[in-house]
């Protein structure tokens, strides 16, 4: 039997399994919180934290953050990794503490635009100097420091898309180590956020084709904008847009932040498109949380996949045939992203690394399997273990 603690306001550094922890991860984790004990301060509970993230220990993530605030209640990325947000003198849950903001700024009778509260005839002043630069009727605007986002969607609903972006950008720097670019580009990028009929409009208008029925974002290198809207023919879906925009945003990550070149080989540019949408969790951005969207058959996608992995092929695939089995071969490569990083306890994290890095300096003759030290052959049976044991069971709705 398992017991667990039921005492964490009083014993805050007490794991929260008692017995033997079955993930030697779990172990390391026990091991550093009871040395860290009650006298540890937030920064080293922060980078326990962060040592959980790449293990994905979500519980002891929460619970080693929830440690960082006992330290120091300021601490705003201890707030900001819980996904909490500051009003006034407290830190709400980010939607409760927009949704309060919200409420203040009315009762004044002000309008967000841009950075901050307005009144509503400054921000008319702004809409239409706005619209002007970008040539349609957008609403709203919301600036993050690596986004100016521009939206005629509901406010609510950009602004926990700016919530999703910011942090994917945050997650992506934390993740990818010391080698990425990091810090700001010299420009914001732009990320226009529209219904289907304008989305399809501002493509028409700027290279003459319309985006395929399916299709609900887009990153544009050359002009640094994001796009984002909704399937053809579909209903407004909020978790649906949501997820397309933290997808593109990792394009434009890889473009602005990394400086990756835009020819990345198809499996690894969505497969990590779709690793950083899948790992959104409430208004943030959590590597490896695994969230598959619900109503995409994902699950049937990733057993159909594994019934002949074919890892040499994917790796090596070109549009045309990518495309021909688009959701699968997404899937696949989804799923292959997740195993580099995280897979075999983190054995070929560096290596997977280190091949982006050569990506990044030599696109031609970057070779996976040999920055891997192993091949497709000797990956395929741990591959379809992780599919199996790790990636199935965690697929879920997504909210
Ligand atoms: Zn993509």
């Amino acid at each position: 039997m398992r017991l667990r603690f039921i005492l964490p306001g009083l014993l805050p550094w007490v794991p929260l399994w008692a017995g033997e922890p079955p993930d030697p991860h779990l172990k390391e984790y026990a091991a550093r919180a009871a040395l860290l004990g009650a006298k540890a301060g937030a920064p080293e509970w922060l980078e326990l934290a962060a040592f959980c993230e790449t293990r994905l220990l979500f519980k002891e993530r929460e619970q080693a953050l929830r440690n960082a605030v006992r330290a120091d209640p300021e601490s705003a990325e201890a707030h900001a990794g819980l996904g909490e947000a500051r009003v006034g003198k407290t830190w709400l849950p980010a939607d409760r503490a927009w949704a309060k903001e919200e409420a203040e700024g009315k009762a004044k009778g002000l309008v967000f635009y841009g950075e901050g509260w307005v009144t509503a005839r400054e921000a008319d002043r702004l809409r239409s100097k706005d619209r002007e630069s970008e040539g349609w009727d957008l609403t709203v605007r919301i600036d993050t420091p690596q986004l100016l986002i521009f939206s005629s969607l509901p406010v609510s609903l950009t602004w926990r898309l700016a919530a999703l972006l910011r942090s994917e950008a945050e997650a992506y720097a934390r993740l990818s180590g010391t080698f990425w670019k990091l810090g700001r580009p010299e420009r914001r990028m732009k990320a226009y956020c529209t219904d289907r009929k304008e989305f399809e409009r501002l493509l028409l208008s700027e290279n003459g084709t319309v985006p395929p029925p399916t299709q609900c974002g887009l990153y544009r290198s050359s002009t640094r904008i994001l796009y984002v809207s909704c399937s053809a023919g579909e209903p407004r879906n909020e978790a649906k847009i949501l997820q397309c925009a933290v997808h593109e945003m990792s394009h434009g990550c890889e473009h602005q932040l990394a400086g990756l070149s835009a020819e990345l080989p198809l499996w690894l540019a969505e497969g990590l498109g779709d690793y950083w949408c899948h790992s959104t969790a409430g208004w943030q951005v959590i590597p490896g949380k695994a969230f598959f969207r619900s109503g995409d058959a994902g699950p049937a996608l990733l057993k159909d996949a594994l019934a002949s992995p074919r890892l040499d092929e994917l790796v090596a695939m070109r549009e045309e045939s990518f495309d021909q089995e688009g959701p699968r071969n997404y899937a696949l490569s989804w799923a292959l992203v997740h195993f580099l990083l995280h897979g075999d306890e983190g054995a070929h994290a560096e290596g997977f690394l280190a091949f982006l890095k050569q990506v990044q300096e030599d696109p031609g003759k970057a070779d996976l399997w040999q920055s891997l030290g192993s091949s497709a052959d000797k990956l395929e049976g741990p591959f379809k273990a992780y599919v199996t044991h790790r990636l199935l069971p965690s697929i879920q709705d997504f909210k």
